[in-house]
């Protein structure tokens, strides 16, 4: 079955297309047949996509909307000039699998989408007013493209911590707040939490029960998550994904009153105050630098520049203090994992975080730690109790395996 998988932003459209089927799951053997994306939809857009391991090529088309940008995609795949031999018209693909960012508490699992599950994911907007409605978007602009037969699945990016019980997920407000408004923990980023846990089942031999983590997802957006016997029993992430560990331009965890204090100092608004702390916060904030972690490596290498050694040390004492906590709401764990741009490729961040751990049985083994960049692998000594690893995650090989899953279901319901 050739899954397109869909993750629509406000002006971009990442995508994939993988070959795969309940077989291929089982033996690892889902085909990647094309990858990419489109960006500055809404104006003179630009695409880029590779074909298997071929190079990446580039094109550019003035798309006005989704709907426009996905229709060209397509056209594209299906054409001679794609050379993907794979896709010779839109009846190739069999299915989309959409990332959806916002599925409240209305789905704890990844859907068949028909015209009550969108109503769904658009009652979730107010949740996430920034994200779902393009998700909205990609998917109608899928139905209206692909037609209604060809089956499209929702994969939620908080539906892994539907687990989370209340008192992980309830804040300490009046309780009739979250009643009315929903207001709560969701957590996110659960697709690639779900990945990594199952790539370390996988390592490691282990059921799924067997599985006791805590992993890092540390990327432009980082959340932590700690996981029992293959659950979500906590998250960094909140009711959105501004709260936890520090990001690129998100402050993460902070005293609420700051909110007010800053609007009053600074006459700005609640919702200024917002923008503030999601984009111009978090390692940029700090450094008054880059939102991006290995310049600011290279920076600190080159110059020692004192805020940029500042923000990254706030950044890396942070997820150290969420990794303890995890560690005693657990009741401890088996291993840490890294994921996400940075759990992947930075060795000194790891072992930043890793420092001074050895009280809790956990210490890197410093050649395996400087060894394993965009690799999956042990990092920790031979002799630590608390195992360490990191595992590259794949969101989208993830979507598609369950897009695959669930419409099988459907047609096969046990
Ligand atoms: P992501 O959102 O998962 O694509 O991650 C983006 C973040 O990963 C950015 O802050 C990058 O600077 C960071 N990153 C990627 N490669 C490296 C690397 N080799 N060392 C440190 N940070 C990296």
């Amino acid at each position: 079955m050739n899954v397109l998988v869909l993750n629509a932003g406000s002006s971009s459209l990442k995508f994939q297309i993988i070959a795969t089927d309940l077989e291929q799951i089982k033996d690892e053997k889902d085909d990647r047949i094309c990858r990419g994306e489109i960006e500055s939809i809404g104006g003179e857009a630009i695409l880029r996509i590779r074909y298997r391991a071929e190079p990446v090529r580039t094109l550019t088309a003035a798309l006005h909307d989704m709907g426009a940008a996905l229709d060209y995609l397509i056209r594209f795949l299906a054409s001679d000039r794609s050379g993907i031999p794979e896709i010779k018209s839109s009846a190739d693909v069999h299915a989309v699998g959409h990332r959806v960012v916002h599925g409240g508490e209305l789905f704890k699992e990844s859907t068949l989408i028909d015209d009550r599950v969108l109503k769904g994911i658009e009652d979730c907007i107010d949740l996430a007013p920034l994200h779902n409605p393009n998700n909205v978007k990609g998917i109608i602009a899928a139905r209206d493209l692909l037609g209604q037969d060809v089956p499209q699945v929702a994969v939620f990016d908080t539906s892994f911590h539907q687990s989370l019980p209340p008192e992980a997920y309830l804040y300490a407000l009046p309780y009739h707040l979250y009643r009315r408004h929903r207001i709560r923990r969701y957590g996110f980023h659960g697709t690639s939490h779900r990945y990594v846990a199952f790539r370390y089942r996988a390592l490691r031999g282990f059921t799924r029960e067997q599985t006791n983590i805590i992993s890092f997802h540390l990327g432009n957006g980082c959340s932590a998550a700690a996981i029992k016997a293959g659950k979500s029993l906590d998250t960094s992430m909140g009711m959105t994904p501004l709260e936890g560990l520090v990001m690129g331009t998100r402050s993460g965890d902070l005293d609420p009153a700051i909110v007010g204090m800053i609007a009053r100092k600074e006459a700005m608004s609640a919702s200024e105050v917002e923008t503030l702390l999601n984009t111009q916060s978090g390692l940029l904030g700090i450094s008054g630098l880059t939102n991006d972690m290995r310049e600011l490596l290279n920076e600190l290498n080159e110059h020692d520049d004192r805020r940029v050694k500042l923000a990254v040390e706030i950044f890396c004492y942070r997820a150290r203090k969420y990794l303890g906590a995890y560690l005693a709401g657990m009741g401890g764990a088996d291993a840490v994992i890294f994921t996400g741009g940075i759990g992947e490729n930075s060795p000194d961040v790891r072992a930043r975080i890793c420092a001074s751990m050895e009280w809790a049985g956990l210490r890197l083994d410093l050649d395996k730690n400087q060894a394993m960049v965009g690799r999956e692998g042990i990092i920790s000594s031979n002799d630590s109790t608390l195992h360490a690893y990191a595992i590259p995650t794949d969101e989208e090989l993830l979507i598609a395996r369950d897009t695959v899953r669930v419409i099988r279901k459907m047609s096969h319901p046990s």
